[in-house]
């Protein structure tokens, strides 16, 4: 199946949007086994829409358009889907009791142009919008479809999720081919050691490729299987899997989705122990990791942003003599930020990192990108030295997934004495 994506709406050429629409959608269908071949972006003008979908109809043999759907006069895209594919508008009777009922609940009177957002191309197969006004459809016509969704990304993402994609997922079933992926996440390797350590792998059966992607602070192994249907696509996929975790190891701490933090968290949760964080260059950025994760107070007690030396011996009793001595950014002090923070909360682990982010403040000694890791833990207090590269946002990325990494491989290996 060959889709398109047309995006609709003046601020996305004017730039004062980013068109995540496309990022997320493109995505999806990627996931689903559809190639994506078309991206278009398309002010709110009829004639550049009805080109811009004439043209994509030609090409793809899936469409799917978002933005355009709100009430006002510029708001177009249903109107051009109906002339561009012959088809009529008709009321749909619940999206207008649906509509009506948003502005009651809201307390105020419906505005005449809001009718417009209850009419549809004939025989559209409508997609609740549980967020917004603007229903969307999905328009069926020979072999050709197109899925019109909203521009707000809030609702355009669960009505794709609730409604669309299981709707697509049944259509690519019986198309001939499938494309599925696969995502293995290593840090900790270079690009260059992932692929000397995957070897022979590389050289993959057919139907079977897989390229690596350098990420900020991981790098991707992404396996594509291309089979007749998507069964077998899957089964291609899971004859892999093996050899790359075994040439892989513990290097890969996670697969499509999952990140450095859910996949600390899945650990925590198992091994039931519980972390606290203690933070210098990165200055929170860990623990807003760690709680990006939903559910995380289960395990995450809180943490520490200790910026200044003043506040690391405050609120961590790090030392004076180890900061005079060693200077903050040191293993030493990376190891009493960790073991203060644990005896001061009773979190079970407590990782801690300092480090010189830059671009200024290095020297040769200590140099941009020096970093230090501490983990207290109830076998041992620990320091790890890193030397990272990049800028100073690449440097505080790979911090954060490198303190957490360490998290990682310690839980790893209480996880298999217990077992
Ligand atoms: P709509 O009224 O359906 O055209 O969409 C209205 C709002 O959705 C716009 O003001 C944008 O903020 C947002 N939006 C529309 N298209 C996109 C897109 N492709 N990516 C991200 N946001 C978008
Ligand atoms: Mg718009």
């Amino acid at each position: 199946m060959k889709a398109e994506l047309i995006s609709t709406g003046t601020e996305l050429l004017l730039g004062q949007t980013l068109n995540t629409n496309a990022y997320y959608l493109s995505q999806k269908l990627t996931t689903l086994g559809i190639n994506v071949y078309y991206h278009t972006t398309v002010g709110d003008n009829p004639e550049r829409l009805e080109t811009a979908l004439e043209q994509a109809l030609q090409r793809s043999d899936l469409v799917i358009t978002t933005g355009g759907l709100g009430p006002t006069l510029d708001d177009l895209t249903k109107d051009t889907v109906c002339k561009v594919m012959g088809l009529e508008r008709e009321l749909h009777e619940e999206s207008l009791i649906w509509v009506q009922g948003f502005f009651a609940k809201l307390g105020r009177d419906m505005p005449e142009n809001n009718l417009r957002q209850a009419y549809f191309p004939q025989g559209s197969r409508i997609i609740p919008n549980r967020l917004g006004t603007a229903p969307g459809a999905i328009v069926e016509k020979g072999e050709k479809i197109v899925i019109i969704l909203p521009g707000p990304p809030f609702e355009m993402q669960p009505m794709f999720e609730e409604t669309v994609e299981s709707f697509l997922q049944e259509k690519v079933q019986v198309t001939p081919e499938t494309t599925l992926h696969k995502v293995y996440r290593v840090f900790g390797m270079a690009e260059s050691a992932v692929e000397e350590a995957l070897g022979e792998v590389l050289t993959t059966p057919e139907g079977v490729s897989i390229a690596l992607l350098a990420k900020q602070a991981e790098i991707h192994v992404r396996v594509a299987a291309h089979a007749q249907t998507a069964l077998a696509a899957e089964q291609l996929l899971a004859g892999l899997t093996p050899k790359i975790e075994s040439k892989l190891g513990d290097a890969i701490f996670g697969i499509d989705a999952e990140d450095m933090a859910s996949s600390v968290g899945k650990l925590l949760r198992a091994t039931k122990l519980s972390l606290v964080t203690a933070e210098s260059c990165t200055g929170g950025l860990i623990g807003g990791a760690v709680t990006a994760v939903a559910g995380s107070s289960d395990y995450y007690h809180g943490g520490y942003v200790t910026y200044t030396n003043g506040l690391k011996k405050r609120l961590l009793g790090v030392e004076r003599a180890t900061l005079t001595k060693w200077g903050a950014v040191s293993a030493e002090t990376a190891r009493e930020m960790a073991s203060g923070a644990r005896l001061r909360t009773g979190a079970d682990i407590a990782v801690a990192v300092t480090g010189i982010a830059g671009p200024d403040g290095g020297s040769p000694e200590k140099p941009v990108g020096l970093v230090f890791v501490g983990l207290a833990t109830p076998d041992d207090v620990l320091a790890y030295r890193y030397n990272f590269f990049g800028d100073r946002q690449a440097i505080r990325a790979l911090t954060v997934n490198g303190a957490l990494n360490r998290v990682r491989l310690y839980l790893l290996d209480k996880a298999r004495e217990a077992n």
